[in-house]
Parts: C-alpha cells; sequence; structure tokens
C-alpha cells in the first residue's frame, strides 16, 4: 500500500513539474493539488479496472502534460451504480433543494477562487489563448452560480380541478442518473452548465469528458470533491477516444441512467439518439451548427466587423456558435473584407500560454487536416484566398493562419460543412431573399447572426432565419441567463436559463379523489 501511495505521489509530482513546465512556471505548489491523474467514482479517486492510462497533451507543443485512467464499461458500470445507490439508496433524490443550491453555491466559490489554476490547466490542454480560458471559467462558473439559484425555484402547479371532490397537483420530481458527455472546445462550461443543472434539480451524475480535455474535468471535480458533495453524486470517468463508444453506448442502454446528455458533433448525437430510442430515454443533444453570419447593406460595418472576429476568432473557431458562412451584401462586400483582413492581420499567434496570444493551436492532427482540406477544396474548385490558408508550422504542428476565402460556391466544402477552424468563408449576395435562402439551406440550425440598421428588416430577418438563436448587431451571444440550444439537426432541449432544469425533472401529476 506504502508502495502504491508513494507510487501516486510520484505520479502526480512528476504530471505537476510536466504542467508546470509546460506553461512556463507559472503555477505555484500550493495550486497544484487540482492536477487530478485519477478518475472520480463514489468520492474516490480511482484508477481504471484495467490499469491502463493514456497521455494528454498540449497541442501547443504536442508535449505530454499527464496521464489518466483510460476506463472501460467495466468502470463506467462501477460509475452509474455509485450514482444509482446515491441517488436511491443515499436517498440524494430527497435531499432539499435549500442544501443542493448550498452545495452548488460552495463549488461555485471554490471555482471562483482556484480559477487562475484552472486557466493554467484549460490552456495547457486545449491550447486556448489565456485570456479565453479566463473567459471560460467566468462562463462556466456561472452555470453552477445560476443552477444554484434555479435549485429553489422548481416549482409545481396546483390546477383548477373539473370535479370538486378531487384536488389536482403537478409536481416536478428529479429523473434520476444523468450520463454527462461533453466535448474538448469548452472543456469547463460544456460540463457545468449540464452537471450544475442535473445537481440542482436533485439528479445524480456520470460524466465522460473529451479525450483531449480531461485535466480540466478532473479539477473542476476536486473542487466539487472540496466543495463537500456526497459521496456518488457526481462521478467521472477518463476514457480514450477507442473507449468512447461503448462508453457511450453503456450510458444510453444502461437501465440505472434515465437521461442522457450530449455536447458534441452531429454524427455522435445522431448515433447517440438511436441507441437511447431502445430504453425510450430522455436525451438532450447541443450539436454542431453552421451559423450564417448576414451582413446587410445598412449594417454599421465597424461594429459587423467586431462582431465578426468575435463569433469567429474565439477559440481559433472551434466554437459550435462560431460563424461559419458570411454572406456580405454587394453594396457592402469589398468594403466588410478590407476591414475585416485588417483586423485578422493584427491577430496575435502562438503558444496560448504567453501574453497577449489570440490565437492558439487546433486541437489536434483530425482537425488541422481538415481545415487544410477544406481550405484546398475551395482553392480547387475556383475560390479565392484573400488571406492566409496555410499550416503555420513555424509555430508548431497544429496551427493554421487566419484565413479568408471568398467567391464561395455550394459544392466547397467550406460552404456547407461545419469548418471548426479560423477560417472566414464568404459569400456575396443581392437580395435579402437570397440571403435568407442561403443561410436557411442546411440542415444545421444552432446559431446565426445577422447586422442590419434596418428595423423592419431586423424584426423579418429575426423571424424568418431558422437557428435556435441569433445575435442580432452582437458576435458573443451565450450566457447563463440564456436559453442555448438549436433546432433541426444542431439539437433538442435547452441548456442554462430557466428551461436548463427541466432536462432533467419530469412532471408527475397527483390526483387526489374521494375528498369530503
Ligand atoms: P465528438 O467527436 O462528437 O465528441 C464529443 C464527445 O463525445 C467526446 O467526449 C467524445 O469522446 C465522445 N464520443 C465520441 N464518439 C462517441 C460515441 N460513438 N459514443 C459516445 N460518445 C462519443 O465531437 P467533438 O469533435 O469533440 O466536438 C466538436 C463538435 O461538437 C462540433 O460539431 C461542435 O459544433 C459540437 N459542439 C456543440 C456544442 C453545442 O452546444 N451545440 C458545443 C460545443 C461543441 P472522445 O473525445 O474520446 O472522442
Amino acid at each position: 500500500m506504502a508502495t502504491l501511495l508513494l507510487g501516486r505521489f510520484a505520479l502526480n509530482r512528476a504530471v505537476n513539474l510536466g504542467l508546470t513546465r509546460m506553461i512556463g512556471n507559472s503555477l505555484n505548489r500550493r495550486t497544484m493539488h487540482l492536477h487530478q491523474n485519477h478518475a472520480f467514482i463514489n468520492g474516490k479517486w480511482v484508477g481504471a479496472r484495467s490499469g491502463l492510462t493514456f497521455d494528454v497533451t498540449n497541442p501547443a507543443n504536442e508535449q505530454v502534460l499527464g496521464t489518466v485512467p483510460d476506463m472501460d464499461i467495466n468502470d463506467v458500470n462501477d460509475a452509474i451504480d455509485a450514482a444509482h445507490n446515491a441517488f436511491y439508496d443515499k436517498k440524494w433524490h430527497n435531499s432539499t433543494a435549500k442544501d443542493r443550491a448550498a452545495l452548488l453555491k460552495k463549488w461555485f466559490q471554490l471555482l471562483e477562487k482556484n480559477r487562475k489554476e484552472i486557466a493554467l490547466i484549460m490552456t495547457a490542454e486545449s491550447g486556448k489563448p489565456i485570456a479565453e480560458s479566463e473567459g471560460e471559467i467566468t462562463y462556466g462558473n456561472s452555470f453552477v452560480e445560476w443552477f444554484a439559484e434555479e435549485a429553489r425555484r422548481v416549482y409545481g402547479e396546483i390546477v383548477p380541478t373539473p370535479q370538486s371532490n378531487r384536488q389536482m397537483m403537478l409536481v416536478k420530481q428529479p429523473i434520476g442518473v444523468a450520463g454527462l458527455i461533453t466535448p474538448w472546445n469548452f472543456p469547463h462550461a460544456m460540463i457545468t452548465r449540464k452537471a450544475s443543472a442535473a445537481i440542482a434539480a436533485g439528479c445524480t451524475v456520470v460524466i465522460k469528458p473529451a479525450e483531449d480535455t480531461p485535466l480540466t474535468a478532473l479539477a473542476l471535480t476536486k473542487l466539487a470533491e472540496e466543495a463537500g458533495f456526497p459521496k456518488g453524486v457526481l462521478n467521472v470517468v477518463t476514457s480514450s477516444r477507442k473507449n468512447a463508444a461503448s462508453v457511450g453506448k453503456l450510458l444510453c442502454q444502461s437501465e440505472k441512467v434515465a437521461a442522457i446528455s450530449f455536447t458534441g458533433s452531429t454524427e455522435v448525437g445522431k448515433l447517440l439518439y438511436k441507441q437511447c430510442a431502445n430504453g425510450i430515454k430522455r436525451i438532450g443533444l447541443e450539436l454542431g451548427g453552421n451559423a450564417p453570419f448576414i451582413v446587410f447593406k445598412s449594417a454599421d460595418l465597424d461594429k459587423a466587423v467586431i462582431g465578426a472576429m468575435n463569433s469567429k476568432f474565439r477559440n481559433c473557431g472551434q466554437t459550435c456558435i462560431s460563424a461559419n458562412r458570411f454572406l456580405i451584401q454587394d453594396e457592402v462586400h469589398d468594403e466588410f473584407i478590407s476591414r475585416l483582413t485588417e483586423k485578422i492581420k493584427a491577430l496575435k499567434i502562438g503558444d496560448g500560454s504567453h501574453d497577449g496570444v489570440q490565437i492558439g493551436p487546433l486541437i489536434n492532427h483530425a482537425q488541422i487536416n481538415k481545415v487544410t482540406q477544406f481550405v484546398e477544396d475551395a482553392k480547387q474548385k475556383g475560390a479565392n484566398v484573400v488571406l492566409g490558408g496555410r499550416q503555420l508550422s513555424e509555430h508548431g504542428a497544429l496551427y493554421f493562419e487566419p484565413t479568408i476565402v471568398s467567391h464561395l460556391r455550394d459544392d466547397m466544402k467550406l460552404y456547407r460543412e461545419e469548418i471548426f477552424g479560423p477560417v472566414v468563408s464568404i459569400i456575396r449576395f443581392k437580395t435579402e431573399e437570397e440571403a435568407l435562402q442561403i443561410a436557411n439551406a442546411t440542415q444545421r440550425g444552432l446559431a446565426g447572426y445577422f447586422y442590419s440598421n434596418d428595423l423592419n428588416q431586423v424584426f423579418r430577418i429575426s423571424k424568418l432565419l431558422e437557428t435556435g438563436m441569433i445575435g442580432v448587431n452582437e458576435g458573443l451571444i451565450s450566457a447563463a441567463e440564456a436559453a442555448f440550444g438549436g433546432i433541426k439537426e444542431s439539437g433538442i432541449g435547452r441548456e442554462g436559463s430557466k428551461y436548463g432544469i427541466d432536462e432533467y425533472v419530469y412532471i408527475k401529476y397527483l390526483c387526489y379523489g374521494g375528498l369530503e
């Protein structure tokens, strides 16, 4: 046992030293406790039953930051059992909203107190510039605070009855164990947006973070442990990409799991939807987008350019609500491109942990290969590369130059598919009808943006654009108070806002009869 403990200490220390070196010795010993190299099941930090691990690397330089357990279905079964026992046998389902709110508040306070270290971990494993990591922490923490407040407002109803000897009530009850599967592009916020809503509702959770970014997930979990979450309420299983499909299938098919909430690609979302069908399992899906960003001739071009920069280049273009197709009206097309080009040229590219960097690396090789292929495909089919268009190997293997491509046609991948990279793809249009037709000609419907100072047009387009969220003269739209989610193949359900908890409760109708 002593050897084991020593081994684990040594490993932790090695991980911590590695991380410290990677991110410039900016961590100190006092805050090292957030670097976990074990998963968290039933209140214990554990390895995989198989003993297997996988490496977590820094996309800025591809160096190994640490290792975490490569868990498979045996470990996930343990986590599901723990969450199930906590919900039923240990009576978490019967906990009061006030107590759950207090726990979430405590977690929020610890997340705030440790924000600097979480940001360093996040930048190290995701490549996100440090200022953006801090921004994500503000955003991610805001869900914990928000749902701590919302926990006490999950009201039922007393319904007027059609018979005088009856009383009818609708109450909301927690649905049970929720399986949460999250992506790498928001390693903090995609977890807190789901987990704090589920826990506020009275559910217990099993979280599977993405292979690329488990360290942020484990840092959040360490703070949940410190906040005093009872055993089994919050469980985190780390697994490599090769186990993702079997782990996901188990979460979807286990009778002990009542609900699945997934954020990720539409392709995987469709698969999980099918897998949940057999058990008629509750599912929430936050999937990929193909956001139009329309600039009409009446727009304030300076504001439109700022909005475009915010919407396109956050996280190097790797967000689900990133502007994906820029539709620019004929009259302002050239001027918009010229102003945008100047802004893009000023972007500072590099390792996200360095001061002032605004564009870091892409997350992994699959991602940079995809972006490169999309640009090549457009070039071959006759598009015009206005700026950039190449990998920046002088920075490292995963950097792509911020790029503008114009003269797109609808047979090009840049036009049709989600880019998830720092590429502005520009389509010229003449009329409002044409812009709407292009914008809506996709099966995705997550976010959309448009810039116009014509009030009638603002109301028309707000109504006719087929997306779940719209930024009107605004490129940054996310907030805990807002309902986040898509239509068409971009998802089902909403996260954040007062509706976020609904994903984790069911309405029970109570009919009290024979009353005198
Ligand atoms: P992804 O490949 O779908 O992965 C998302 C998560 O699902 C990861 O944890 C992944 O594990 C896991 N996974 C992969 N294959 C699985 C399977 N067969 N069964 C169960 N789980 C599986 O997506 P991604 O490339 O990480 O993320 C990018 C996509 O997410 C984009 O399309 C983006 O638009 C979307 N996204 C949507 C939102 C939103 O709120 N709508 C927010 C952020 C991102 P591994 O990491 O181990 O593969």
